[in-house]
Parts: structure tokens; C-alpha cells; sequence
């Protein structure tokens, strides 16, 4: 970390996190040696990067300043986010862009599905920014570009991680209609953390929404995720478990969280990889047919491969 307000693809007039710029500098420990990452020189990872300029795409992995970058994209992951750069909701924890994002790009679920083509990809994972100014949320937006992908990759599975539709009455199920293969919804934190971290959103409306696809259409896999390092403690986080397997939700993913910038929320503490063991075999015991618990776990981080093996556990319960 070594800016302070990251102006990356910002103008110098506006910053990226205006809402920030004037809090105090929020200081985190030095990074451990367990966080260590490669840096993304591959030529995999150059191609990865060629293809999502030339179709104009916006990337997670970019904008989130993700630590996987080198390792995903030399594998050609990557993972879209659709509806534009800038976010309107400013959660503490987020290095997405926060302001009033433009109209959308009706060509946009076409230009994901030819970067999907290119890249070859078997699974793919499409995310968004928060459109709180949309009068369904993008829902409408993010079923065209499911559609789409499947128009032109049919053996390509979807995988899509979607804001909360918090007050957007019909909004999930028009997504869920449109039939992604897995829906993950991020629960971010656990509950008593929500107000300093998540302010924007309501920790049971998204285990309500998670609860909710399962109840439409319970072939859809369901997926869910935390970060720890905010100030949770344990019986919190076995908590949130208990939680996500009442709602039946089917994969659990627990990450360390990073701090983008100084202005946004410290790292309380970094979760030491025995810990997070520790949480993947409760995680196991309570229910989840995928647990993913490391330093550098992330939503999308070996999405693919995971994929086969929740469908492969699913498999397994049905014989
Ligand atoms: S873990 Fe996800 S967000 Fe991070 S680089 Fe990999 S695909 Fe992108």
C-alpha cells in the first residue's frame, strides 16, 4: 500500500473516494509474510489484459486492486464487473470508485460475452458496481448479459456476484430467472460490524435475498463471503456460518481483508492460515458443500475449479 487517496483512473480534479479524502489516516500493521504475491509480469497475464481493454471492459480485478491479478489472469481468469466503474454506495473496505456512474452500455452484456469467447472460458464470473440509481438495481442488465453469454458460449457456466437489490421489489427474481449457474451475494463482515463497514446495506436482507434464490429455483448453487481482519470475533464468524447454512446456502469463501488506502477501514488484525483452517473445517461440519478459508481467498479466486467441486459434492449427497 503506498498511496494514500489511489487515483487510479480518477481525474486529478475528482478523487476516487471523495466521500474520504478528508477522514483520518486509519493505520494497519505491516503485512505478514503469508501475504505475499507475485507480480503480474506473464504473458498470460498481458494477453488477459489485452483482451479487456480491446472490448472496453471494466474488471474486479483491476478496480478492487485484487492481490490474485498475476495468478489469475496468466490463467486467463478474470472477473467482469458489469454497469460501469463507479459505485453509489461507499462501503469503508472498497477500492471501487464511489459517485454517480453514467447511463449504461446497452452493448455491454454482448462485449462480456466476445471477451468470454476469446478467453476461452469454461466458467466465467460477471460482478457489478452498485446501481442504487437504477430503478430495478441493473437486474434487467445483468439477466441481458447471463443471457448473452449463454447465446455465444453454451457450454460456458456463469457465475455471478450481485450487489443486494436492497429496496428494488422484483429485482432478484428477474435475475434468478435468467438461470446463472451459481448466485453469490457477499455478506462482507459479520452483523455488529455492518454500520463501520457495509453502512449502505442490512445484514438480513442479504441472508433473506441468498434464501431467496434457493426458494425460486433450488438448482442454482448459492455462494456467500466474508472478510476477516475488520474486528469480528470468532463466535461472530461461526455466527454468520449458522446463518448462511439456515438460508442453504452452498459455498462459504473467508478471506483476509486489505486495506486499499490509509482512508479506508485498518486492518484490525491478520488472520494467521491456522485460523482459517480452523474456520474451513467448522464451515465443513455445519453444512457447506464448498468451503474456501485463506489469506488470499477471494470471491472469484478459482472459481472454475471450484465450481466442478460443489457440483461434484452435490453429486456425491444425491447418489
Ligand atoms: S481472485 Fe477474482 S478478483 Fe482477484 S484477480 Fe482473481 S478473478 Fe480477479
Amino acid at each position: 500500500m503506498v498511496v494514500v487517496v489511489d487515483t487510479l483512473s480518477a481525474t486529478p480534479l475528482r478523487p476516487r473516494h471523495p466521500e474520504k479524502v478528508n477522514r483520518p489516516d486509519a493505520l494497519s500493521p505491516p503485512k505478514p509474510d503469508w501475504i505475499r504475491v507475485r507480480a503480474p509480469t506473464t504473458r498470460g497475464y498481458a494477453d488477459t489484459r489485452s483482451i479487456v481493454k480491446e472490448n472496453g471492459l471494466v474488471t474486479v480485478c483491476e478496480e478492487a486492486g485484487c492481490p490474485n491479478i498475476g495468478e489469475c489472469w496468466d490463467k486467463k481468469h478474470a472477473t467482469f464487473m458489469i454497469m460501469g466503474d463507479t459505485c453509489t454506495r461507499a462501503c469503508a473496505f472498497c477500492n471501487v470508485k464511489t459517485g454517480m456512474p453514467g447511463a449504461l452500455d446497452v452493448k455491454e452484456p454482448e462485449h462480456i460475452a466476445e471477451a468470454t469467447a476469446k478467453l476461452g472460458l469454461a466458467h466465467i464470473v460477471v460482478t457489478s458496481v452498485d446501481r442504487d440509481d437504477l430503478a430495478d438495481g441493473g437486474a434487467e442488465h445483468f439477466a441481458q448479459t447471463i443471457r448473452a453469454i449463454r447465446a455465444r458460449c453454451p457450454q460456458t457456466t456463469i457465475e455471478i456476484l450481485t450487489p443486494d437489490f436492497l429496496r428494488k421489489d422484483g429485482a432478484l427474481e428477474v435475475v434468478v430467472a435468467a438461470k446463472p449457474d451459481v448466485f453469490n451475494h457477499n455478506l462482507e463482515t459479520v452483523p455488529s460490524r455492518y454500520l463501520s463497514v457495509r453502512p449502505g446495506a442490512r445484514y438480513f436482507h442479504s441472508i433473506r435475498l441468498l434464501q431467496r434464490v434457493k426458494e425460486i429455483d433450488p438448482t442454482i448453487f448459492t455462494k456467500s463471503g466474508i472478510m476477516v481482519g475488520l474486528g469480528e470475533e470468532r463466535h461472530e464468524v461461526l455466527q454468520v456460518m449458522d446463518d448462511l447454512r439456515s438460508a442453504d446456502v452452498d459455498f462459504l469463501t473467508i478471506g483476509q481483508y486489505l486495506q486499499p488506502t490509509r482512508k479506508h477501514h485498518a486492518v484490525m488484525r491478520y488472520v494467521t492460515p491456522d485460523e482459517f483452517s480452523g474456520y474451513e473445517k467448522v464451515a465443513y461440519t455445519k453444512g457447506f458443500l464448498m468451503v474456501s478459508a485463506s489469506p488470499l481467498t477471494r470471491s472469484s479466486h478459482h472459481a472454475g475449479d471450484d465450481f466442478a467441486k460443489l457440483k461434484a459434492a452435490r453429486a456425491a449427497i444425491a447418489r
